[in-house]
């Protein structure tokens, strides 16, 4: 599948646009000329089971646990990981004549329910992905990228499809989602099954996905 401004990336079963260079969608403008442009790479990937699963069956254990597992900056949840985001200075700054910091901001409209969406969005217009290379773009293996990394496509490039061409992007969407979701729920209910999480069962964890990466190559 190759449209004029998306790529198949058979081989790491990603979409991929030259549009990014340049990103247009109006929701990941950056908020000042300091801030580099990184489109919508201003996000904190979430790391599931079948990329866990993908890093241990490529032999990666140390980076998973150097990079994602014993990262400060990041989260650990019973079976994810939200990578941090690095988090621009000019977060924490007041702009002349303001009075508020966009973090200030920030700790005010998280306070409500009918704010909260809010708030992220004012988060994330300083945020950069961690794996995020400046004037490279991805810094990550894609094999490891998330399905939503490897899918996402916004608005302002899906309205440059035909109509063929965004079924073609709904299937390949579905594809990369149907590899990985599927994958998520099966080793995360076994894993409720034996009370393991990835908090406290690391350990037993990794010796559990080493296990099936052999029985698989078997
Ligand atoms: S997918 Fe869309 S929003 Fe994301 S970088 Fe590309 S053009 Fe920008
Ligand atoms: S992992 Fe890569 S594609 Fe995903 S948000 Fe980070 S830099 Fe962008």
């Amino acid at each position: 599948m190759k449209y004029g401004t998306i790529k198949w990336d058979a081989k790491s079963n990603q979409l991929l646009s030259t549009v990014c260079r340049n990103c247009p969608d109006p929701h990941f403008q950056r908020r000042s000329e300091e801030l580099p442009h990184i489109g919508c790479c201003a996000y904190e990937p979430v790391f599931t089971l079948f990329e866990i699963y993908k890093m241990i069956a490529a032999g990666e254990t140390d980076f998973f646990m150097e990079q994602l597992y014993r990262n400060p900056r990041n989260t650990i949840y019973e079976y994810e990981i939200v990578a941090g985001a690095f988090i621009h200075p000019l977060f924490y700054s007041r702009g002349p004549g303001e009075s508020e910091s966009p973090a200030e901001r920030y700790e005010r409209l998280r306070q409500s329910p009918h704010t909260a969406y809010q708030a992220v969005d004012e988060r994330l217009a300083y945020a950069v992905c961690q794996f995020f290379v400046d004037g490279k773009g991805c810094g990550l293996n894609p094999h490891f990228k998330t399905s939503i990394c490897r899918s996402f496509i916004c608005d302002a490039i899906e309205e440059r499809l035909s109509e063929e061409e965004r079924k073609q992007l709904s299937a390949r969407q579905r594809m990369i989602r149907d590899e990985a979701e599927p994958f998520h729920r099966k080793y995360r209910a076994i894993f409720q099954e034996k009370g393991w999480t990835l908090g406290d069962n690391i350990e037993e964890i990794m010796v559990y996905l080493q296990e099936l990466n052999q029985q698989k190559a078997e």
